[in-house]
């Protein structure tokens, strides 16, 4: 027993990491304050996949736990497209899936933004251009930010929201 707790005691904590809490935090505060002074309190994102691996999602669902909790800053996820304000565009616009970003993006009410999420949208990852490759999708949307990363991590991905709102 005594053993155990001297290694406790030599390890530390392990599950948190306070300089990260730290920083996350800040940007926390930055991005309600964004929210609410460019989009009223309210920012309603709508996700589409143009075809990706589902990292980047899986990535994205993080955004909802209780650690990084977007809603409480302000920023919802919404089904329908006519419901949002900015498109977060994910994958590689497959040949297939390029009409139906487009179609959706028409449906979003101006103003809108797109923001690209990941390598792929970019033709930055590790797929080859085929001709079933439509990317990179600033070739067929205004995108007005790009999140990089194969896929970005759950902060990139908050990192990447503020930059766009300092931007716009
Ligand atoms: S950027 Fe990487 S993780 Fe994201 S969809 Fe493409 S291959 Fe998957």
């Amino acid at each position: 027993m005594i053993k155990f707790w001297n290694k406790r005691l030599e390890l530390g904590l392990l599950t948190e990491n306070l300089e990260l809490d730290n920083e996350l935090k800040a940007i926390q505060k930055e991005i309600k304050d964004q929210v609410k002074k460019k989009f009223a309190g309210s920012l309603a994102i709508r996700m589409v996949d143009s075809g990706s691996c589902n990292a980047c999602e899986a990535e994205c669902n993080a955004l909802a736990n209780p650690y990084y909790d977007l809603e409480r800053l302000g920023i919802y996820f919404v089904a329908s497209p006519r419901h949002a304000d900015v498109m977060l565009l994910s994958g590689i616009m497959t040949f297939n899936m390029t009409p139906h970003v487009k179609e959706a993006y028409e449906q979003i009410p101006a103003p809108k933004w797109v923001i690209a999420m990941g390598d792929c949208p970019a033709m930055e990852g590790v797929f080859e251009k085929t001709y079933a490759i439509e990317a990179p999708a600033k070739n067929h949307l205004p995108v007005a930010h790009h999140i990089k990363g194969c896929p970005p991590t759950p902060l990139d991905i908050i990192k990447g929201i503020l930059e766009f709102l300092r931007k716009i």
